[in-house]
């Protein structure tokens, strides 16, 4: 169970020598409680108290890494139930699966389609994270080569992690043996075969699915994987069906948040047989989703949903304030102004772009914030619409001095009129929607 301030500060020198950064060694403890801080802060802790104190101080949900020639798949370290509390840290990593007995060239080119698909969204480029590889008849006398070929196929045409997905300790051992020096994911251990897969994933760096049909058999699993030594660890708790699955990821997580239950402090994996299950993976809590498929139409929504729960609600997605071009401008063409929330600018430059109407669009720095937003925060005002001006040397790149502000924000027209003297100021339509129609008939 974790400890309370008071039980911290017990175990802390009580020196009060600042050196932490915090004023006295209670409120270095209240920090560490709240887990908002390190342990390590402190340089003075005895190693008898960190040991004691380790257990408290470490994340409630482990971190686990996949790693492969460069890539890196994080799960686990979040803090928080629900989004609006914090935010989300660590997106579950998308996987595409395999089978092994599909022939060689269609597992690489399945790979190789999946591997290469990206996909922008609002200027963020979206990847599938990896690949894992199914026995499909691991207790076959070929089941070792046929793994093994399977594997050696995704990394002619990919080097994202992999997970290894057999029961057999045979089969995986193969497998790793051609990822050796990845930290790659085996799945699974259970009641039967937990202490082989234990010693091999240990032995390899891999981290291993522990999994089990009720969370008392899923934590005492995990205890005994513990006892070997190895906590690079992610749970399967097996539930078919929306409902099901929905109950037993929350119960876990808020096991593992809530009471500090450290036995189910590790991440979940899904393998949801649709969209709607994968989506509902992705939301509720899954730190690793792998798809049976690989379809664009499935990839991008998911990407999408993904990244727009895991991006801190606190920060809103921005694009680099500057002057755009879209459609290859001219001197007369109009200077169009926005702000730099990542959505505002793409509503704009894509409704611009697709008109094939040539413009300069000023993005302004208004923190992130849409037109309106910003306006009413005080982030997007005429001074700060004349600074960008000026400061991206719009004049320089025009002959007709115009500027088109957002309808929205019409009232700032007589005080951008002041701030840029010898400019005519235009106020456009309210919704990007309309900016091609004004821009025909105005411009
Ligand atoms: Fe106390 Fe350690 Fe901070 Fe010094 S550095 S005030 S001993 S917690």
């Amino acid at each position: 169970m974790a400890l309370s301030g008071i039980q911290i500060y017990k175990l802390l020198p009580q020196t009060n020598c600042k050196e932490c950064g915090f004023p006295t060694c209670l409120a270095f403890a209240m920090k560490l409680a709240a887990k908002q801080i390190e342990l390590s802060g402190c340089p003075y802790v005895t190693e008898a108290s960190k040991a004691q104190l380790a257990e408290s101080a470490a994340p409630p949900i482990r971190l686990i890494t996949l790693k492969s020639n460069g890539y890196e798949v994080k799960a686990g370290n979040e803090v928080v139930m629900f989004r609006h509390e914090k935010t989300f840290y660590n997106k579950p990593g998308l996987f595409i699966k395999v089978r092994d007995d599909e022939d060689v060239e269609v597992i690489k080119a399945k790979v190789a389609a999946a591997d290469a698909y990206t996909t922008n969204y609002v200027g963020i480029d979206l990847v599938l994270d990896g690949f894992a590889v199914e026995s499909a008849n691991e207790s076959a006398t070929d089941a070792v080569a046929k793994f093994s070929a399977a594997i050696s196929a995704i990394r002619e045409v990919s080097h994202r992690p992999v997970i290894l997905i057999s029961l057999n300790p045979a089969v995986i051992a193969a497998g790793l043996r051609v990822v050796d020096g990845e930290h790659p994911m085996v799945y699974a251990a259970n009641s039967q075969n937990w202490a082989e897969m234990a010693d091999l994933a240990k032995q390899h760096q891999a981290s291993i699915v522990v999994n089990a049909v009720s969370l008392e058999e899923l934590a005492g699993l995990t205890e005994k994987v513990k006892s070997k030594g190895l906590e690079e660890m992610v749970l399967d708790p097996i539930g078919p069906g929306l409902s099901r699955s929905l109950t037993l990821h929350t119960q876990i997580r808020r096991l593992a948040l809530k009471k500090n239950f450290r036995a189910l402090g590790y991440p979940i994996i899904a393998f949801p047989e649709n969209a709607m299950a994968a989506a509902q993976a992705i939301a509720k809590y899954a730190g690793f989703v792998v798809l049976d498929r690989f379809a664009p139409e499935l990839a991008y929504p998911l990407l999408v949903l993904r990244q727009n729960i895991y991006t801190d609600p606190q920060k809103p997605i921005q694009v680099q304030p500057g002057l755009y071009e879209i459609n290859a401008p001219k001197p007369e063409s109009p200077v169009l102004v926005t702000t730099n929330f990542s959505i505002t600018y793409f509503s704009v430059a894509n409704e611009v772009e697709g008109s094939g109407l040539p413009a300069w669009l000023l993005v302004t720095d208004a923190e992130g914030m849409s037109v309106l937003t910003a306006w009413a925060a005080g982030k997007f005002d005429a001074e700060r619409i004349a600074k960008a001006v000026k400061g991206f040397n719009v004049a320089d790149k025009v002959s007709i001095k115009r500027i088109v502000l957002p309808g929205h924000v019409a009232v700032l027209s007589g005080e951008l009129e002041s701030e840029l003297p010898g400019w005519d100021i235009r106020v456009g339509p309210r919704e990007a929607v309309d900016l091609p129609k004004f821009m025909k008939q105005t411009l």
